[in-house]
């Protein structure tokens, strides 16, 4: 299996600015090749391979004499980073790659191989960069792939390293009703579960972002090119990397209790543009969570052998009686609760979603009869079922 250790990294003087090479040369390549790819695709309809663009890279080199103060395999390994946006974009239909910009808030580069790991003096030696100190908290074992350096709008340096520690994913674990469990992501509850148990973002993070947007304030205020306009952008960058590793803490904890407590769990394909609407504050704490949270469920799930089950957006969730299948077409967005007429059920209406969300997944995969719209649902057959 494969997993990404991260470490942070003290760099030097001469070596922080032969990272800021790398980043700048990656960065620059990356553009060159999109573009290049696009101009191709625009000219004749042809598609320039990574092979292709690799082999631009010593002509380039030639032009652009400071492209030789890098490792080239950093180089190259920009290359096979544009080749996976296209593959990601092909193949999910969302996102063309994008040119990369220096304001982006994390810029990094690849390492691909030959550099060296000293666990003992808490160092990484990194091609033509030489022994770098850096914190090297948990051992791992096992073959080490590519490596990625990567640094924050505050200016830290991380290391990531992708290590294939040689066990095979563990096959799935069978799953049946009473195993799986529903989840609907929302503003109101960061969570809320087929089993009745609701989970709000923790209110901390809530305190951050407000303080966040005091500290952006601060930033309009003062002078364009002054120097205390650059120390309120500073404090803005430090308050969002609080914010980003206070989020991934909670969200962590969320996801791992999920995985470990059930052999299947089922989610909702969402339509983060559409669930937004108005939510300003909730934006800030939603937008990012939703979709790192779906990441983190479904790498623990292929670790632990348990599964994921995707729904498409059907008919919304919230409106349908996840007892009989009638359809509340009145149901408003501020309704929390409501009384169904069909069956006379009172529906928690995050609760019910969650329910129908786990319904339509394990339908999906035949484990329950269909619920028709104003039908009744059959009851769920065995407890455990080969998944
Ligand atoms: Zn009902």
């Amino acid at each position: 299996m494969l997993i990404a250790y991260k470490y942070r990294m003290y760099p030097d003087e001469r070596q922080r600015e032969m990272f800021l090479k790398h980043i700048g040369a990656c960065r620059f390549v990356y553009n060159l090749s999109l573009e290049r790819k696009i101009k191709a695709y625009e000219t004749d309809k042809t598609t320039l391979s990574c092979y292709n663009l690799n082999a631009m890279l010593p002509d380039l080199k030639k032009e652009f004499e400071w492209l030789t103060e890098v490792n080239s395999q950093s180089l190259q390994q920009t290359n096979r980073n544009l080749d996976s946006a296209f593959t990601r974009f092909f193949r999910e239909k969302k996102g063309f790659p994008k040119f990369k910009s220096r304001k982006n808030p994390l810029q990094t580069f690849g390492i691909p191989q030959h550099y060296k790991v000293d666990f003992d003096n808490n160092r990484v030696k990194l091609p033509k960069i030489g022994w770098i100190k850096t914190k090297l908290s948990r051992q791992f074992n096992g073959i080490s792939k590519t490596a990625t350096v990567s640094m924050t709008a505050t200016g830290k340096f991380f290391i990531s390293i992708l290590v294939d520690d040689g066990r095979e994913t563990p096959e799935k674990e069978p799953f049946g009703y009473d195993s799986t469990i529903g989840l609907d992501v929302g503003i109101t509850d960061f969570v809320t579960m087929s089993d009745g148990t609701k989970i709000d973002n923790p209110k901390f993070l809530r305190g951050s972002i407000q303080r966040l947007n005091v500290l952006q304030k601060r930033v309009s205020q003062k002078k364009k090119g002054s120097k205390n306009r650059d120390k309120a952008k500073y404090q803005v960058a430090k308050q969002h990397e609080k914010i980003t590793d206070q989020r991934k803490d909670f969200l962590h904890k969320v996801s791992s209790k999920a995985v470990s407590d059930n052999q299947a769990i089922a989610i909702e394909t969402l339509n983060v543009a559409g669930m937004m609407k108005n939510h300003c504050l909730a934006q800030a704490i939603g937008d990012v969570s939703w979709s790192e949270f779906f990441r983190q469920l479904e790498y623990k799930c292929e670790w632990y052998g348990k599964t994921l089950l995707r729904v498409g957006q059907f008919e919304p969730s919230s409106k349908i009686c996840s007892v009989c299948g009638s359809i509340n077409d009145d149901l408003k967005l501020s309704d929390r609760e409501w009384t169904c007429a069909g069956c006379g059920t009172f529906h928690d209406r995050d609760v019910n979603a969650s329910i129908n969300i786990k319904k339509f997944a394990l339908q999906d995969q035949n484990l329950i009869g269909v619920i028709a719209p104003g039908g009744t649902g059959e009851e769920p057959v065995g407890d455990v079922i080969d998944g």
